[in-house]
C-alpha cells in the first residue's frame, strides 16, 4: 500500500494503482475547498503539486495582488493555489471567522487547487526559525514553480515582513539538509523557480507587467468576496481605510495605470527577484505605449 497525504488526512492507495507522475488522483472538496490529488515523481504517494502559489499575510492581499494572474495561468490550464499566513483577526471589521467564508467563496471565484490557511499571530508573526519551518513545509508540500508573495515594503507592516518571511522560506526550502515532515513523512527539498512580489497599497515602480484585461472583471468580483472588509453601505461596521469607496476605485485605477504602461486595458505588477528572461520576442505585447 502507497501512502497518500494531505493536510489532515492520510489515506492508503491500493498497491495496483498506475502511478503515473502528474496522474491527478482525485478531485474533491475538503473545508470548502476544492482540492485535488497528483502523483509525485517517483515517489507513490500522491500531493497536490501546484504550479503557481501565492502567498499573502492576509486573506485578500493576493485577490488584490494577482488574482488577474491566477486566472489566467488557470486559464492555461494551470494549477493554481494561494496559503494565507493569518486568518486578519485584526481586521476592524468583520471577524476571522466572517474573513474565513469570505475566503472560501474567493476561492471558488478563482477556481483554486488549493488553498490553505498557516494561522500565524495577525500583525505580530516574525520572520524566524520557526515560521520559515512552517513556510518552507507549505512550500514542499506544494511545489510551486512561480510564488507570488507580499509587496518588499507597504502601509501595513505585516506585508514588508511577510514578504521577506516569504522569499526567506522560499531560498531556504531547496536546501536538503533542513528536514521537515508532513503527517509524518519526510518531505523533499524544493525551491520556486521564481519568486515575485506583487505590489499593494504603496506604489512601487515593477520589473514586469501581466496583461489581465479579460480577467480583471472576475478579479474584482473576487475581491469584493471580502464584502466585511471592503465598501458596502449595507454594513454598520466602522469604517477604515480600505472600506471607503475610494479604495476599490484606486484598485481599479491602478490596474488601468499597469495596463497603460504595457498598452493594454488592465495589468498587474511585479517585483522579480532576479533577471526575467523571455523564450522569444512572440511573448512581447506589441501595443504603441
Ligand atoms: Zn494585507
Amino acid at each position: 500500500m502507497g501512502i497518500m497525504t494531505i493536510p489532515g488526512y492520510i489515506i492508503n492507495l491500493p498497491d495496483k494503482l498506475n502511478l503515473a507522475p502528474g496522474k491527478l488522483l482525485q478531485s474533491f472538496v475538503c473545508k470548502n475547498v476544492p482540492q485535488k490529488l497528483y502523483i509525485a515523481p517517483g515517489e507513490n504517494h500522491a500531493y497536490m503539486k501546484l504550479d503557481v502559489l501565492a502567498i499573502g499575510a492576509h486573506p485578500d492581499d493576493v485577490e488584490l495582488g494577482c488574482a488577474g494572474v491566477l486566472l489566467k495561468e488557470k486559464k492555461n490550464g494551470k494549477k493554481t493555489g494561494i496559503v494565507d499566513l493569518t486568518a486578519g483577526e485584526l481586521g476592524t471589521r468583520g471577524t476571522a471567522e466572517s474573513r474565513k467564508a469570505e475566503a472560501a467563496r474567493a476561492t471558488e471565484i478563482l477556481q483554486l487547487d488549493a488553498r490553505e490557511n498557516l494561522q500565524m499571530a495577525d500583525g505580530f508573526f516574525l520572520n524566524d526559525r520557526q515560521h520559515q519551518l512552517r513556510l518552507i513545509t507549505a512550500i514542499r508540500k506544494y511545489q510551486p514553480e512561480v510564488l507570488f508573495c507580499n509587496a518588499p515594503e507597504d502601509r501595513h507592516p505585516d506585508h514588508g515582513r511577510g514578504s521577506k518571511l516569504i522569499a526567506d522560506a522560499a531560498f531556504l526550502s531547496g536546501l536538503r539538509k533542513i528536514e521537515t515532515n508532513e503527517n509524518g513523512i519526510a518531505q523533499e527539498a524544493w525551491r520556486p523557480k521564481y519568486v515575485f512580489h506583487f505590489i499593494q497599497d504603496r506604489f512601487l515602480q515593477p520589473n514586469f507587467v501581466i496583461d489581465i484585461s479579460e480577467e480583471f472583471e472576475t478579479k474584482i468580483e473576487a475581491v469584493k468576496a471580502y464584502a466585511t472588509q471592503f465598501h458596502n453601505p449595507a454594513l454598520n461596521e466602522p469604517q477604515t481605510y480600505i472600506s471607503t469607496p475610494d479604495f476599490l476605485d484606486s484598485v481599479v485605477y491602478r490596474a488601468k495605470m499597469l495596463g497603460k504602461m504595457i498598452g493594454v486595458k488592465y495589468g498587474e505588477g511585479f517585483i522579480s527577484e532576479k533577471m526575467i528572461g523571455l523564450r522569444s520576442l512572440d511573448d512581447l505585447i506589441k501595443n504603441n505605449t
